[in-house]
């Protein structure tokens, strides 16, 4: 009788641990690989070769004098945010802006280029970034505002105090410009090179609310001349001519891409430099003695739009949302 209650318990024992043998290493495996996982998404989102942690403070070069001033790196973000966009934009702009701003200053630092010597980054905004002493900024407000527009930026640096965008772990270049006039560029039709799979064109609504931001400049016949033969000197151009001046491409931004003047075919982006113009989405029209350029946006429409910023603020949207809806799948994370 003992030998059966022995070999039943023995049976039931193997009963008991079959499914443990069976199902044990499938809840461990899937720890370990839920473990190694995270610290993978860890490595992955902190890149080794960057320590923005030892970015405590910013060597700013003042273009002015030459001189390089060493500025605690929020004190530097708020002289930034303050000069790059209106203190009367919407809190979750400005807060964008300034994680912008925090994350371009970054790659410039990471990227270790040397331009400015000792230098991180200069205060000349169609250099690096612009940048305005506490001062300065102050002063140029109206004295009922300065309180609470300094406050204002301040508290979205703060508010944001850390946050950098990313994409597959390393921090982005984040471009931005004053008005899209509706479509952010692809870098490629602006500078030509390789793309960046965060910088797409998106479109914006509510830039076109943005008027101040249209511009013409119109010209003679004559000095449009002088100004393209001062580039291409085997330029010609003949009026009568039908379509002697006629556009052949549109960017993906909906800007110029190529243009036929006379017998050279030109990019936007090289009349929007020739010509002085705020951004290379423009219409040209001959006159009797004139050539006018009929302009919609500022800047080269790369990365975040400052007033698209300020319209999907208005939306509702928050500072997060904003980054999302300018930079392609990237992620906002804390250095
Ligand atoms: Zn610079």
């Amino acid at each position: 009788m003992k030998k059966y209650l022995i070999y039943f318990l023995i049976f039931l024992a193997i009963c008991f641990c079959i499914p443990i043998f069976f199902t044990s290493p499938f809840p461990i495996r899937k720890a370990k690989t839920t473990q190694s996982q995270n610290i993978q998404v860890n490595e992955v989102t902190v890149d080794s070769t960057y320590d923005y942690k030892k970015y405590k403070t910013v060597k700013l070069l003042h273009k002015k004098d030459n001189k390089v001033e060493e500025l605690p790196f929020d004190e530097y973000l708020y002289g930034v945010v303050s000069s790059e966009m209106p203190a009367s934009f919407e809190k979750e702009a400005l807060k964008a802006q300034a994680v912008v701003a925090r994350t371009y200053t970054l790659y410039k630092m990471s990227q270790n280029s040397k331009k400015h010597g000792e230098a991180d980054i200069c205060d000349d905004y169609a250099c690096c970034q612009a940048w305005i002493s506490k001062k300065d900024r102050l002063e140029k407000w109206k004295e009922s505002s300065r309180e609470e527009y300094w406050n204002k930026i301040v508290s979205c640096v703060n508010e944001t105090q850390g946050k950098m965008i990313t994409y597959e772990g390393k921090v982005i270049n984040a471009f931005f410009h004053s008005n899209s006039g509706g479509n952010t560029e692809s870098p490629v039709d602006v500078w030509g090179g390789s793309n960046y799979p965060y910088l797409q064109s998106v479109q914006t609504s509510g830039e076109d609310a943005y008027s101040e931001y249209a511009s013409e400049v119109t010209v003679s016949k004559k000095k449009f001349e002088e100004l393209i033969l001062k580039v291409h000197s085997n330029f010609k151009i003949d009026y009568k001519e039908k379509d002697c001046i006629k556009i052949k491409e549109y960017t993906e931004g909906k800007r110029i891409k190529v243009i036929k003047i006379g017998n050279l075919e030109l990019s936007g982006v090289e009349i929007r430099t020739i010509f002085g113009l705020k951004s290379a989405n423009f219409k040209i029209t001959i006159e009797k003695e004139n050539i006018k350029f009929e302009v919609i946006g500022y800047g080269h429409g790369v990365g975040m739009s400052q007033t698209g910023a300020n319209s999907l603020a208005k939306q509702g949207k928050n500072y997060e949302d904003i980054i999302h809806h300018f930079y392609t799948g990237v992620k906002i994370e804390d250095i």
